[in-house]
């Protein structure tokens, strides 16, 4: 099982999410059948938004992150929750795959670096608080810290990244988000900074047989670490027939009419999952019948 840690330095100064989202990119992969820079992407999305899920202290809020960009992939989509369940989808699964300077799969270059990150949090009760920040590079790790920064005025240090293998599968893949809380004083900054410039890449250390305890201890070191809990997190899709009925029952009676007379089936896919819905003439009958029965309601 995938896990997220939150844990804070000794003094309280700092706070880390760290996880280990390799099953999640995974399962990911699978589902939407990506080509190694789509998951690449997706994945680093995927496990942002799992952390980001996991900074919100309401119980039913939702948080959407949404990375638009002007490169082949165009647009992900990544809604996670805080009980560590994340799902996504994004424009095109099978973005060409090219390696940077760096022998890298090119995450930025299939983003592209002009663009925006959009950041949704709906608590369903009143309108969504929506914030957004433009992109700085398309590496998402980098948009995400520059989205922290100014549209949440949170200095954060933010590493993501993801491993595959040369038939494609998912080897390693997480991230952490690192946060400076408004005490924190010049020398844990300092100290903080030496950590960050000196550990190597996420997926290099999980590679050397590091899991995320190490990997927080190592980040704090010289401050100290305090775990505070441990999560399970999961690709999760909460789809389900009621629902996608609803949703074909929504475009209306004539345009259900229609598709009977056309098709006299209906197929819906979850955009989150792949998961395939029909919708045989019988069924389609009843939505129609149903619908018909509101419309009298209505007039009477
Ligand atoms: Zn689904």
């Amino acid at each position: 099982m995938s896990q997220l840690m939150t844990a804070l330095s000794k003094n309280h100064e700092v706070r880390i999410y760290i996880t280990n989202t390799t099953e999640v990119v995974e399962r990911a992969r699978e589902l939407h059948d990506l080509s190694p820079v789509s998951c690449a992407a997706f994945g680093r999305v995927l496990t942002g938004a799992l952390i980001m899920g996991m900074m919100s202290k309401i119980e039913k809020e939702k948080v959407t992150l949404q990375i638009k960009g002007d490169g082949e992939i165009k647009h992900i989509v990544a809604v996670a929750d805080i009980h560590g369940h994340v799902k996504g989808y994004l424009s095109n699964p099978l973005a060409e795959t090219h390696v940077n300077d760096l022998g890298k799969l090119d995450v930025g270059k299939a983003i592209g670096k002009n663009g925006e990150v959009i950041v949704l949090r709906d608590w369903g009760l009143t309108d969504p608080f929506v914030g957004r920040s433009e992109l700085v590079s398309g590496e998402i790790a980098e948009d995400l810290a520059a989205f922290f920064a100014k549209s949440e005025q949170m200095p954060s240090a933010v590493g993501l990244g993801e491993q595959l293998d040369p038939t494609g599968f998912v080897k390693h893949a997480g991230g952490f988000i690192v946060q400076l809380l408004p005490e924190a004083s010049e020398e844990t900054i300092t100290q903080l900074e030496a950590n960050l410039n000196g550990v190597d890449s996420v997926t290099r250390m999980f590679e050397q047989g590091m899991d995320i305890h190490m990997i927080a201890n190592q980040l704090f070191a010289g401050l100290g670490l305090e775990e505070l809990e441990m999560y399970d997190v999961s690709y999760t899709c909460d789809c389900h027939e009621d629902k996608m009925k609803q949703a074909l029952m929504s475009i209306g009676k004539s345009e259900l009419e229609t598709i009977m007379a056309e098709d006299g089936q209906a197929e819906l896919i979850c955009h989150f999952c792949n998961h395939k819905y029909l919708f045989d003439k019988a069924a389609l009958e009843e939505m129609i019948a149903t619908l018909s029965k509101d419309l009298i309601e209505i007039e009477e």
